[in-house]
């Protein structure tokens, strides 16, 4: 076993301040059945917790790590900015560096604006599909998660799927009445919520890839069969790439699976390790945002120079050099493989998701889908697995229904000694 008891003892003062003693509830172990290390530092793929033990990580600080941790590249940039001033609460030339950059790599993003999280990026890009439209509904997708903003936590994923609070105490039944689900990898289930509330939905939201719900692939055409609905009908097709964006291609899902969104919305690696999100799409729906237009919304830290400073850099890095986007689907699939002849090999039950470098192994033999299949993996097993894994070096999110990431900073040793933990964890804990 290994000795975490400097941070059992952290956790134990964080609770008594700290609701559940973390700042999000999805860092918390609780449903692996066990308190959370507390993380020291980091460096490429590997972290280092306040015990000194080393893990391999597969969080990636949930996605925005996709070159690996404190790249010096982006350090220095950090660096650089911050001793010209942290914040100015006024226009600068990196901001516009930024939104020219991110129109660089996806056409459809016109016009942009920056926001301080990827909950930013989605309550307003409702808010503005609501505006342009005049229609108050939105449809999302069971499963999907797009941050903890009222809209969203009905049928949410992530956090609020792990911890059983998938409609979340606290919000209007007002506001939730709006809110439609439907089922993922479904179009008729959309087409259905057409036809019973036409004229009145303003925007239908979803993950392109899911990875809120462990990763879940779309089917073949399903985005597009969407997109096809939301033109007929007046919808605004808000793609969430906060997790896809940069990370399954430079130009997220939308150019992997070839359709325009009319608005996007982008967090995670745009902003290199720092607070930012990001909304965008087209002229016509973006010039309604305040100033131009009447839709409001502000931030006194929008398009702060630290978090444009290392998102700049990051998407420099990632557009110049192409191979980074091979060298992940290489070493993804290189992992996929592996996993995947230890469950032939076992004969285990357990399935896998991947999509270049966003993967889920389920506990569960059926194909995962959707909102339903992903709820039949058997979470005592994984928690039992995630512990294993743990012990053994190897720091994986403490949910089932999360996705790991690869980063272009996981070497060939790291891929091996995940494979061969993940042999011994599973015929611990599995059979
Ligand atoms: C993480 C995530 C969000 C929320 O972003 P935050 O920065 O945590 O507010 C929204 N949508 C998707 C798809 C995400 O993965």
């Amino acid at each position: 076993m290994t000795n975490t008891s400097r941070s059992e003892s952290l956790f134990q003062r964080s609770v008594k301040i700290i609701p559940g003693g973390v700042n999000s509830p999805v860092r918390a172990f609780k449903s692996v059945g066990r308190s959370p290390v507390f993380i020291q530092r980091a460096r490429g793929s590997k972290l280092w917790d306040v015990d000194g033990n080393e893990y391999i990580d597969y969080v990636g600080s949930w996605g925005p790590m996709i070159l690996g941790h404190a790249h010096p590249r982006i350090v220095e940039a950090v660096q650089k900015a911050a001793i010209d001033g942290t914040s100015f609460g006024a226009a600068t030339e990196r901001e516009l560096e930024m939104a020219e950059l991110i129109a660089s790599i996806m056409p459809s993003v016109e016009m942009v604006r920056m926001v301080n999280s990827g909950t930013e990026a989605t309550m307003s890009a409702i808010r503005l599909a609501r505006a342009f439209t005049g229609r108050e509904k939105i449809i999302k997708f069971e499963g999907c998660y797009h941050g903890h903003a009222d809209s969203f936590l009905i049928k949410a994923g992530s956090g609020a799927m792990t911890l059983g609070i998938p409609d979340s105490p606290g919000v209007p039944r007002s506001i939730s009445a709006d809110t439609l689900t439907a089922r993922y990898n479904d179009a008729k289930s959309v087409t259905s919520l057409i036809d019973n509330y036409p004229n009145e939905i303003a925007a239908l939201i979803i993950e392109p890839v899911v990875g809120n719900m462990g990763c879940v692939p779309p089917k073949p055409n399903f985005l597009s069969e969407l997109r096809a609905l939301c033109s007929q009908n007046g919808i605004v097709f808000i793609v969430d790439e906060v997790m896809t964006g940069f990370r399954i291609a430079l130009g997220g899902a939308q150019q992997l699976y070839n359709i325009t969104p009319d608005i996007t919305t982008l967090g995670k690696i745009i902003g290199g390790g720092l607070p930012v999100g990001a909304y965008g799409g087209k002229k016509e729906i973006m010039s309604m945002v305040a100033p131009a237009g009447p839709m409001y919304q502000a931030g006194t830290l929008s398009g702060n120079p630290l978090a444009m400073a290392a998102g700049i850099e990051m998407l420099k890095i990632l557009k110049s050099d192409p191979s980074i986007y091979s060298r992940l689907e290489e070493k993804s699939s290189r992992l996929e493989k592996g996993f995947q002849s230890i469950i032939e090999k076992h004969n285990l039950p357990l399935m896998q998701n991947r999509v270049g470098s966003m993967f889920t192994v389920f506990f569960t033999k059926r194909n995962v889908i959707d909102y339903d299949t992903a709820k039949a993996a058997d979470v005592k097993k994984f928690a039992l697995y995630f512990n294993e894994m743990l012990n053994r070096g190897i720091y994986l999110a403490p949910s089932q229904f999360e996705a790991a990431f690869m980063s272009d900073a996981h070497t060939d040793d790291d891929i091996e000694r995940t494979i061969e933990a993940a042999e011994h964890s599973l015929l611990k804990t599995v059979q």
